[in-house]
């Protein structure tokens, strides 16, 4: 359970830091078939989202940031992200919050990034890493456990998700321009979902949600 606004703020400043340190690494990715500026453009859009600090619930902060991020960021990714943070924070709705709530959040936050950037499961973009994270906390979810023990289980469908997207050619987005070239590397989004994913695990743990 949840409802501690502070909570969220957490989980943006340990996705920040875990991002910031990440910066080159995801730059190299993004330069093998797109522009190199992923890692830029996440770190901005996780500076700005921490410096947003809304106030009220979970949802108000996460909305909030997520606004502050999709403006900062830029690219691609900036747009989709933006969008996943802000849905999932205006589906957060009550003041405490359990599994079953964040999984319908984080259903919807993926089902919104989807509807904006029209990519399935197997184009090669974060969707490989986020759909099967959302599925996994969903079927922990309905087995009842807590929201760490949740996250905790679907960590590594996301990690799985990241190391498929190595045999993939990219359908969306600036890469999808490399056709075949595109196959044998990660995809930068999709590692840089999964890190968020990780950061936000340990920001739970660290800000003792059950
Ligand atoms: P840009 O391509 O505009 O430079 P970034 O480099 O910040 O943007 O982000 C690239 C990442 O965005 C890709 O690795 C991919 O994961 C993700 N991406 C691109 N297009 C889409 C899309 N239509 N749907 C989901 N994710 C996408
Ligand atoms: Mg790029």
């Amino acid at each position: 359970m949840v409802d501690n606004p502070a909570v969220a703020q957490l989980c943006l400043e340990k996705a920040l830091a875990t991002i910031e340190a990440a910066v080159d690494e995801l730059g190299k990715l993004d330069s093998f078939a797109g522009d190199g500026d992923h890692g830029l453009g996440m770190a901005r859009g996780f500076r700005a989202a921490v410096a947003a600090k809304g106030d009220g619930t979970v949802g108000d902060v996460l909305a909030k940031a997520g606004t502050a991020f999709a403006d900062a960021a830029g690219g691609a990714s900036g747009a989709l992200v933006g969008m996943w943070i802000t849905t999932v924070g205006g589906s957060l709705k009550s003041q405490t919050i359990d599994a079953a709530q964040l999984h319908r959040a984080l259903e919807a936050g993926l089902n919104a990034m989807t509807r904006l950037g029209k990519a399935k499961v197997g184009d090669k973009t974060m969707i490989d890493a986020l759909d099967p994270f959302v599925r996994a906390f969903g079927e922990a979810a309905s087995s009842g456990v807590s929201i760490i023990a949740a996250w905790k289980a679907a960590l590594p469908a996301a990690e799985k998700g990241m190391q498929s997207t190595a045999d993939m050619i990219s359908k969306k987005g600036r890469s999808s321009r490399l056709g075949e070239r595109s196959r044998g590397k990660l995809d930068p989004g999709a590692v840089s979902i999964t890190y968020v994913l990780r950061a936000v695990g340990a920001a739970l743990e660290e800000g003792c949600v059950a």
